[in-house]
């Protein structure tokens, strides 16, 4: 705690250096440091970062105090419904030959940057580890884009590892169109959407819980109801909750054994908890994955993972329109929560 205030003062003393010499004065975050206090105003904020690391930068601040964010210096594809409120995330696996990742921002009030950088394993934690922001692709073959503000999108960095590699193999595969990646984890660990006070979810905190568009026929693979969907109310909930499912026999352009390859290789780990779709999916899943395993496209025990007695694939309401991936594990640790107070402590 005390070395990292102290590193705050420090950076804070250097922001105020640059500040004086410019409109748009530079500040750098160096290698090992991982949180710069920046005063309202137009900055260049370059950050110190290495080539093949995950690299998380979030701008943490007044939800209405953000005027321009841009990365240079490498190409960062931000998420399709990225909304322009603090915080602001941006994610990337730093590409080769970039040793600084400049970042443009302008701010009306007071704000912090945090950094994070990680080196994301495919193997499951014993322990608590902290959760980092899905990466942005950097190519079409990287296999999935970002549809929410990368703020709702922190994971385990093992989950994002087990995905990206998914990912990248259903595309290297099947060569079709990029799976929009939707929420997983709010910046702070809790459910998405809990910061504008509409959480869209009972679960999804601490970064396991991975919902992705249903891959289409017809493409894009955004999130998007693949059946007629029928809305009730929810006695169980009581008043005002409503449920939806879809209407038993209309299932459209789903494509199961896209699905069924992506979900099929991450069974074939044993990682996944549950996997959650509704009841209409289910059954061509199942079959799709069972022809995979027969032409020895993914492993028997995996196939048997996916059919309805095989414990992971489960119906839900309002899984329509995405599919929800449970890793098994522990529930990670925000990177913010810590330092928000560690600043607001007097
Ligand atoms: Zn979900």
């Amino acid at each position: 705690m005390r070395s990292s205030r102290a590193l705050l003062g420090v950076l804070a003393a250097s922001a105020a250096l640059a500040w004086s010499s410019g409109a748009r004065a530079a500040l750098r975050v160096s290698r090992d440091a991982a949180d710069l206090a920046i005063p309202a105003g137009q900055w260049r904020v370059d950050v110190e970062v290495e080539p093949g690391a995950l690299t998380t930068v979030l701008l943490v601040g007044e939800p209405d105090g953000l005027s321009h964010f841009a990365v240079q210096d490498a190409r960062v594809f931000d998420a399709l419904e990225e909304d322009g409120r603090l915080p602001r995330a941006a994610s990337l696996i730093v590409p080769d030959g970039v040793r600084t990742l400049g970042l443009s921002l302008e701010v009306s009030s007071d704000v912090r940057l945090v950094v994070r950088r990680a080196s994301p394993e495919p193997v499951l934690p014993r322990d608590v580890v902290e959760l980092v922001g899905m990466p942005s692709p950097l190519v079409r073959d990287d296999g999935y884009l970002l549809e929410r503000p990368n703020r709702y999108q922190f994971a385990r960095p093992d989950v994002v590892a087990f995905r990206r590699e998914g990912f990248r193999d259903t595309r290297a595969r099947f060569r079709r169109d990029p799976i929009g990646v939707v929420d997983i984890t709010q910046w702070d660990g809790r459910r998405p959407a809990l910061d504008v006070g509409n959480p869209r979810h009972v679960s999804h905190d601490g970064g396991r819980d991975v919902d992705i568009a249903i891959p289409s026929t017809v493409e894009p693979s955004l999130q998007r109801d693949h059946c007629e969907k029928i809305v009730s109310p929810d006695p169980r909930r009581g008043e005002g909750h409503f449920t939806a499912v879809c209407r038993r026999g209309t299932a459209r352009a789903f494509d199961a054994t896209r699905l069924a390859y992506l979900v099929g290789r991450l069974a074939a780990r044993r990682v996944l908890d549950r996997v959650f779709l509704d009841e209409e999916f289910l059954e061509p899943l199942a079959k799709a994955a069972d022809r995979l395993a027969r032409h020895h496209v993914i492993p028997r025990h995996a196939a048997a993972q996916l059919q309805p007695e095989g414990g992971v694939m489960m119906h839900l309401p309002w899984h329509t329109d995405h599919v929800h991936l449970r890793f098994l594990g522990p529930k990670g640790r925000a990177p913010v929560t810590a330092l928000a107070h560690d600043v607001e402590d007097p």
